[in-house]
């Protein structure tokens, strides 16, 4: 179908499909092993909002998110619908981000394992080492000022100012943030991020030096990704995280409900 006969949906329908692809992505993170415990956070700001988000209630398993379960929270952390606990961190860190970083609509915090690992190490860079990490040249900022826990907002609004118009933060000592406009182009960042970074972790662990991507070819290799980002007209971040529902509704989930 032409996109721009696609009829214009409600603003009841466009939150209800934006809790379905959120739970989709508490789910399939939960599914990568990219969660830790309870903890870690994955919001988006409910469409037509630009100061309230959608977030799981703390104490949730990402493996039981379902659509209907998220909190509507306000920046100033009052729970606008929904029932359950917010926990600061997820507050005082999600909060400034939405807040301050306009690219940041869906804004993933996890302490996935690989990428986690780089952030533990003196020079937490991802090397353009491997094709999956060139996607990520120019794009991932670092943050070496591991400050303790995130219990008020200065904290968040000082990660924001790390990431500054990045969609990737390291944060030295702890996890990662990655930001999107979407939730389809926020996971396909996390999800790559993390294999980018296994790859790189992987390679260093057989002792030997990394053969670094000369800067030409990364040049070339980023003009060959940008042109085939869409395939047969359809972004290829939609077309993934499509496949990957698919996968969660094979698997009867329940996350949709
Ligand atoms: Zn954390």
């Amino acid at each position: 179908m032409n996109a721009s006969l696609k009829p214009v949906e409600t603003s009841a329908e466009a939150e209800r499909s934006a809790r379905v692809d959120l739970a989709a992505c508490y789910r399939l993170a939960d599914r990568f092993g990219l969660n830790e415990g309870i903890d870690n956070h994955l919001t988006l700001l409910v469409p037509g909002f630009a100061d309230r988000f959608l977030l799981a209630p703390f104490g949730m398993h990402w493996s039981e998110v379902k659509a209907s379960d998220f909190l509507v929270v306000d920046f100033s952390g009052r729970v606008v619908s929904g029932q359950g606990l917010v926990e600061d961190t997820a507050l005082y860190i999600h909060q400034p981000v939405h807040r301050l970083s306009p690219q940041g609509r869906c804004v993933l915090h996890t302490h996935m394992p690989y990428a986690t690992a780089l952030c533990m190490l003196e020079n937490p860079r991802l090397e353009m080492a491997v094709q999956t990490a060139l996607g990520f040249y120019n794009d991932v900022a670092y943050d070496p000022a591991y400050n303790g826990l995130a219990f008020d907002e200065s904290e968040g609004e000082r990660l924001a100012g790390a990431l500054g118009q990045k969609s990737v933060l390291m944060m030295g000592n702890h996890g990662v943030l990655v930001v999107g406009k979407t939730i389809p182009q926020a996971f396909e960042r996390l999800y790559f991020l993390e294999r980018a970074a296994q790859a790189q972790v992987l390679a260093l662990s057989t002792g030997r030096p990394l053969r670094l991507i000369p800067e030409a070819i990364i040049n070339k290799t980023l003009a060959q990704f940008l042109a085939g980002r869409a395939v047969g007209g359809r972004d290829r971040t939609e077309l993934h995280f499509e496949a990957l529902k698919r996968v969660l509704d094979r698997a009867n989930s329940d996350y949709a409900s």
